[in-house]
Parts: structure tokens; sequence; C-alpha cells
């Protein structure tokens, strides 16, 4: 890549076997080299999507303005139990073209027939950790852990772009003991476990009803608690919590736009997580209840909301909640930690002359002024996967993933046909 910017300053980059061999001023094309003239384009870091359900792009539109359980029991699961593998794969396909598009190379998913969300990430070009949710309040414990062991074999031979997780939904859909099983497994693997906690404050109200302990210490004592763990949402955890977390070494990915949509009541307690030394990403969570999986509309959310939870425009800038979302203050969600020699070739390209970003300091023209649509080069392990806002095969997906929302009776009029 020539004539890229980078901190102001022209630059070139030269990538090799998926790694950045050469950044800087000075650094030209080499004979035999596939250039990307940058045309004077804003070289960044990209956003890492730490919650989602892709395949839910089906979903969006569906069962919108409801409370979370009834979105879920009445709308959401019903649907789920007809789901099939090229429903999740069409469904995920579609959700990494909108990553893409906006900036995110590598994302956190857990949903439903988790070997076709991997194929479709695959195939997409992109970075992700895939696991099937787990529930067995229903009893079915057995089935459930027989399928999660059978979905790990299945993701064994994914490309090493994409990690195997494990993703039991949350502490009130499964059972005590088979989150303990989750616990053994997940450390005999060495492997990551995502789980929903303290979305709401009715699981808080729940928790303490059953086991006597708040969330976070009650996944603790299940043993769930570890640096591979990645908890969605936080919401509703206290100070005890925000200190166990950081003394766990887990992460916590906040969803901001998802949390306000569904009123969840309250706001994840950002600076007292901080100060705690809490691991910090961001996501979208799923395109159901988001809708949207442009995550510069999350990150800007996240620092409005911020500031004014803390009642202070300080809470947070924008260097820091830029760094959040391109995961630089959570290692475990697996971002390239810099562009630099050496480090994975994952870069974006923003469009030169874009207004949102000729004026002021950039991160802060990033963080409030910005959508996904200042995009225009998405690159991944040096593989240009979406170039000069154009995206290989881009139609098909989107066909496609409407025909299987059709088959689900998730279409709307207004699709063409
Ligand atoms: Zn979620």
């Amino acid at each position: 890549m020539t004539n890229a910017l980078l901190d102001g300053e022209p630059v070139g980059l030269r990538t090799q076997e998926k790694i950045i061999i050469e950044i800087g001023p000075g650094v030209r094309a080499q004979p035999g080299d596939d250039v990307i003239d940058a045309g004077g384009g804003i070289l960044v870091g990209p956003l890492i999507n730490g919650h989602t359900h892709a395949a839910m792009t089906l979903f969006r539109g569906y069962g919108d303005d409801l409370p979370l359980m009834r979105w879920l029991e009445e709308k959401i699961w019903p649907i789920e139990r007809r789901l099939e593998p090229e429903d999740v794969y069409w469904g995920t396909r579609l959700a990494c073209l909108e990553m893409i598009r906006s900036g995110t190379v590598r994302f956190w998913d857990m949903y439903w027939h988790a070997p076709a969300a991997a194929r479709a990430v695959a195939d997409a070009g992109m970075r992700a950790t895939v696991a099937a949710p787990l529930i067995d309040v229903d009893g079915r414990s057995e089935q459930m852990r027989a399928a999660a062991l059978d979905t790990l074999d299945e993701l064994a031979d994914a490309p090493d772009r994409i990690d195997a997780g494990l993703a039991p939904h949350a502490i009130y859909t499964v059972t005590e003991d088979s989150l303990r099983w989750i616990a053994k497994l997940a450390a005999e693997r060495d492997i990551p476990v995502q789980i929903h906690l303290s979305e709401t404050e009715q699981e808080v109200i729940d928790c303490l009803a059953a086991h006597g302990e708040r969330p976070a210490r009650y996944l603790d004592r299940v043993g769930l608690l570890s640096p591979r763990t990645v908890l969605a949402h936080g919401v509703w955890v206290d100070q005890d919590e925000l200190e166990l977390i950081a003394a766990r070494g887990a992460t916590v990915v906040t969803n901001p736009v998802a949390n306000l949509k569904l009123a969840v009541g309250g706001v994840f307690p950002y600076p007292q997580a901080r100060a705690a030394g809490v691991r910090v990403g961001l996501g979208t969570d799923g395109p159901g209840s988001n809708n949207s999986l442009d995550l510069f509309s999350d990150m800007k959310t996240f620092a409005l909301v911020q500031k004014h939870a803390a009642n202070d425009p300080a809470a947070i800038d924008a260097v820091e909640t830029w760094e959040i979302a391109t995961g630089q203050k959570a290692p475990a969600l697996g971002a390239a930690p810099a562009l630099e020699a050496g480090q994975p070739a994952d870069f974006l390209l923003l469009r030169a002359g874009a207004p949102e970003l000729s004026f002021g300091e950039l991160p802060a023209a990033l963080v409030y002024a910005a959508s996904g649509a200042v995009v225009e080069t998405t690159v991944v392990g040096g593989q240009p996967l979406m170039r000069d806002g154009v995206i290989d095969g881009a139609e098909e997906v989107l066909v496609r993933a409407l025909e299987r929302a059709r088959r689900l009776g998730l279409a709307h009029r207004s699709h063409p046909s």
C-alpha cells in the first residue's frame, strides 16, 4: 500500500505471508507486489466486535420494541427451533459483509450451528471466535454436553483465523452442574468461554435468591471466571464484582446500543471498571437487538452514555474509546496489538477527503463524527476483503440471506425478489 497517511505522515506498508513486513515513510512497492494506492487515505487499526450473534441479521426488524425476555420467548426462540445450518451460514455471511464494510475484522460470535457460522467466516475472510450457545435448563444436560463436544470436534478443522469457544448462554439458562462441566472442559482445552452476565437487574435478583450471591461471585464459585472468560454486558455489577472480575483477569464486553434498545435500566460502570483494572471491549450484540453491526455507532454511543451517566464529559475521551473499540484494552479479544512490522496485516484505509475526518483531531473525528461509511478498504491477514468500497460477491450474499429469511417467515414486503 502506497500513499497512505499514518499519524498525519505519508507512509507505505508492505505485507507478506499475512504479516506486515514494512511500514513507514519511504516504504515503497517492490517488483511483483500487488499495490493499493491509498490516494492519501488514512491508515488505522481495525475494529473488534467483542460480542454478537451474527446470523441474527435474518431477525433484524423482527420483534423490535419488546423487553428482553418477551422478545426471546415469544419471538426469537420459536423461530430459532426451525433454523438450519444454511440459514446460519447466509445470515453470518451477511453479518460479515456488514462488518467488513464498517471496519470490523474480528468478532466474537455466539450462535446455533456454530460450524456453519465458522464456514461463513472462513469464506468471508474474517477472523472470529465462534461458539454455539449452551442451554440446559430444560433438563437436557446430556444432549447439551454431547452437542458441545461434537461442535468442538467439527470446529477443529476451521482455518487458523477462526477459534472455537464455549458459550454458556447465561447463568439463568445453564444449570450449576453444567457450568462446572463447561469450566472444566474450557480449562482442559484452554479455550475461551463467552457468557451473558448481569444484563438485567432481574438476573441479579434471581441469582441472589437462588444462590445467595451476585452473578460474578456465583460464576467464580463454579470456576468460570478466568482470563479465558468474556462476559457480555456486565451492566448490573457492583464494586466487589468488578474487583473480582479484574483479579481473575476476565474481560467485560459492553454493548451499549443493545442495552439502551432493550432498556436494561442501567449503564455498564466503565469508570469504576477501569479503576478496578477490568479488561474491557466493545460489542454490538446481535443484529436482532441492536440492530446495526456498524461498531462506529456503538463506539459513539458508548462514549456518550458513559459521559452522561458519570455527569462528566471527561469520563472517557476519544482516544480511550477508540482503543476499546479496537480491542487494545482487552488482549483476550485477539486484536493485533499495533500497526507495525511483525504484526498481523489487519488494517483499514479510511476514505481520503471524507468530511467527517477532515477537521480536528483524528480520534475525535473517528468516535464522534464518523460512521462505518468512512471505511474504504479492509484488509485481514494481508488479504483485501473490501477494496475501494467493493466486496466481491456482496450481491449474492444479500440475495441468499433474504431467501433464508423468507424461508423462516422473516422477510418483509419491501424486499426485492
Ligand atoms: Zn448477546
